[in-house]
């Protein structure tokens, strides 16, 4: 029997509808600051995707450009002026940042009440300690959204991680820990990763490994996420080979369709909860 195929594109579209609802209903409209530091390409359309959606549910989106040769102190600048700035709900940085800016530091600036992408060492910090006050990266808030919707109950599951990025793996296994789960994180030095992998009731893959998991490295009516986005020979597809690992698997996202759409559903849903706790008296 083939894999449940765990539709993004129709969750994202449900919960953007309803974001859509829910900000028709107000009296004014979210602000979402999304800084984008050079022309970074992939950046560019991930920015351009982001401002589209947001315009399609009622949010505006504000696009800061700065330029690739902009000084440190003046991304500070503009950063500490988005932070202040009443009118604005969330901010974002567009990563990869350029090599000569600290990520980190960069990350730290954003007042973390507007950090809607969770990136800033305070919200991953919350996250870690099961906090409510934490704002949770769309990403892996998108999975564990994908993963309650079809496989609801995850207590006790034994969830793998290939990856341990700051935006991927690790804001992921801290969320699959706060939901029970018994998680393993692995990374490009592990040693053994396919009988590690066959372990998985839940196998997370987000290492930018075109279709590196295989059939018999999946245990028979596990959950598949596939996180990847690898272009190879103009072709799109995941860390995950999917057509063989859907006749293993219960349940397998695809590449694209899968958490691609999930992450920008998220960071929109992110960044009308920014709002709401911002205009508290808001109806
Ligand atoms: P990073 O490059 O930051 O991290 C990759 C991780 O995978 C690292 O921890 C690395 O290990 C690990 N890794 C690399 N190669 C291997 C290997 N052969 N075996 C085991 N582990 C390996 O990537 P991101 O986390 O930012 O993204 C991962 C993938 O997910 C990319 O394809 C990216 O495009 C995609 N992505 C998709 C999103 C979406 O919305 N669908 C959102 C974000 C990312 P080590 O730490 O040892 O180097």
């Amino acid at each position: 029997m083939t894999a449940i195929i765990m539709d993004g594109k129709q969750e994202a579209l449900n919960v953007r509808k309803f974001l859509a609802e829910e900000i028709a209903a107000t009296y004014s409209s979210p602000v979402l600051a999304v800084v984008q530091v050079g022309d970074n390409p992939a950046s560019q359309v991930y920015v351009r995707n982001k401002h589209k959606a947001a315009a399609e549910i009622g949010m505006e989106c504000r696009i800061c450009y700065v330029p690739e040769t902009a000084s440190e102190d003046e991304l500070r600048d503009l950063i500490l002026e988005l932070n202040d700035n009443d009118e604005v709900n969330g901010i974002i940085v567009q990563l990869p940042l350029p090599k000569q800016f600290d990520e980190l530091k960069v990350l730290s600036w954003i007042k973390h009440s507007k950090d809607v992408d969770g990136f800033s060492p305070i919200n991953a910090g919350l996250l870690q300690m099961n906090s409510p006050e934490a704002v949770v990266a769309a990403t892996p808030q998108g999975i564990v959204a994908l993963l309650k919707h079809y496989v609801a109950d995850l207590r006790g599951k034994h969830a793998v991680i290939i990856g341990r990025s700051n935006i991927v793996g690790r804001p992921l296994a801290d969320l699959l820990l706060n939901q029970d789960c018994t998680v393993t994180v692995t990374h490009s030095k592990t040693l053994d990763l396919p009988s590690i992998c066959k372990q998985a009731d839940i196998l997370v893959a987000a290492c930018g490994c075109a279709e590196m998991v295989k059939a018999d490295w999946v245990k028979k009516g596990a959950a598949v996420i596939d996180v990847g986005i690898n272009r190879v020979d103009g072709h799109l597809c995941g860390d995950v080979a999917f057509e063989e690992v859907k006749e293993v698997a219960a349940y397998i996202t695809p590449v694209p369709g899968g958490i691609g759409p999930m992450t920008v559903a998220m960071l929109l849903k992110n960044t009308w909860n920014a709002y709401k706790k911002q205009n508290p008296l808001m109806k």
